[in-house]
């Protein structure tokens, strides 16, 4: 199996602007949207928009931008949707669980006593993806 990055996967798509997001924030080095299949309200994915397809290949000094801005979103997702608590996770290669090769960081806020859904269960409503996304870039703003 090629571990070398392939551009043609979704999150390059997204960054390219073939394909829509629900944005709720982006920079010069990052870009974070909605999860369409979340795994909790309010799940976010944060982006590098350099090539990279995991955590080990990626330019470190990409990854700090990456890290400050999972920070920045995360405390706007968790005051967003009111949450106790904030979940990160990061996969690595099928074995680790990767499905969409472009580095990415999933963010769920976390409410006490509610479980995780499924990675990749159901496809969200649309209409109410975009409604999460304009309540985390309201809190960003905030
Ligand atoms: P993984 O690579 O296993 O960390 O997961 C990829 C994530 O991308 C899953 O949580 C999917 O629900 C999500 N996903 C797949 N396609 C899209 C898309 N077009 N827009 C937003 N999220 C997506």
């Amino acid at each position: 199996m090629s571990t070398a990055y392939d551009p043609s996967n979704i999150f390059g798509k997204i960054l390219r602007g073939e394909i829509p997001a629900h944005k709720v924030y982006e920079d010069e080095q990052t870009l974070a949207f909605m999860d369409v299949m979340p795994q909790g309200e309010g799940h976010t994915l944060v982006v590098p928009k350099a090539p990279a397809r995991g955590l080990l290949d990626a330019d470190p000094e990409s990854l700090a931008a990456l890290i400050r801005v999972v920070q920045k979103v995360g405390r706007a997702v968790k005051q967003a949707f009111q949450a106790d608590g904030l979940t990160l996770f990061q996969y690595n290669e099928p074995a680790g669980g990767q499905t969409v090769f472009h580095l990415h960081f999933h963010l769920v806020p976390r409410h006490e006593g509610v479980p995780l859904k499924r990675h990749e269960g159901g496809m969200a409503d649309q209409a109410v993806l975009a409604e999460h996304a304009a309540r985390i870039r309201a809190a960003l703003e905030a």
